[in-house]
């Protein structure tokens, strides 16, 4: 339909509301369309929450039973990431955001309950931090996961912060299909701190002073989107 005809309808039932081009029946048909489409603006919640969130989900990897990788020397991965995510959640409270933390002892979590304390949290974004492992004892370095490409800056402005902080390089920001990224509806990373495989990388993460440089620049690279500070709570949500 044209737009002559649509105006001349106007005026023919005489409207002088705001005009309004659908009918009850095509507007939800078209509210339907959008629930299939994933692009689309109306329900594209991952994208409203990328720069929305006030809470941060806190996620350190393995625990209990499960030890991560283990380190050359000293504690192993599940212990390391534990330490990390303790130190960060002040930081971040500090800054005004709501922590949640997966788990705040030594204790063994499930993936899928993980997932499901970051989806339960619509304000969310999730952060799962681990040490990384590689049987060439030379590689070191850290990088950022990320499965939505939503989340792509998000994990890309916490690496920029992690980087060189303790002498590491970047690996950079990558595209992988972990479990805790992959079933999470929140804007969501998974950072690799270092190689606890490697002599001097795993000697710097069992400083705990490298720890916390390590927190502050997490929650510096977390709180970047928002210029340092958990965004004011607007009515309604
Ligand atoms: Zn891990």
């Amino acid at each position: 339909m044209g737009l002559p005809s649509l105006n001349s309808k106007v005026e023919m039932t005489g409207l002088t509301t705001p005009f309004f081009p659908f009918t009850g029946r095509t507007l939800l048909l078209l509210l339907a369309l959008c629930l299939f489409l994933p692009g689309c603006a109306l329900f594209d919640q991952g994208g409203a929450d990328l720069s929305n969130f006030r809470t941060v989900i806190l996620d350190p990897g393995h625990g209990g039973y499960d030890h991560g990788a283990r380190a050359v020397r000293g504690m192993d991965e599940k212990m390391l990431t534990l330490d990390v995510a303790r130190r960060v959640k002040p930081l971040l409270e500090r800054r005004g955001y709501h922590v949640v933390m997966t788990r705040n002892t030594d204790i063994f979590i499930p993936l899928g309950t993980r997932t499901s304390i970051s989806n339960t949290h619509a304000d969310a974004a999730f952060v799962s931090i681990h040490c990384n492992w590689a049987n060439r004892r030379s590689a070191n370095g850290v990088e950022a996961y990320y499965f939505n490409s939503r989340s792509a800056p998000f994990a890309a402005n916490i690496l920029r912060e992690i980087a060189g902080c303790y002498g590491s390089h970047s690996r950079g920001v990558k595209f992988a299909r972990y479990y805790v990224l992959h079933h999470n509806e929140r804007p969501s990373t998974l950072l690799e701190l270092g190689f606890i495989s490697n002599a001097k990388e795993n000697a710097s993460l069992q400083d705990p002073s490298t720890r916390q440089r390590i927190a502050e620049r997490i929650a510096s690279g977390i709180s970047k989107i928002h210029g340092g500070r958990a965004p004011v709570a607007t009515s309604g949500n």
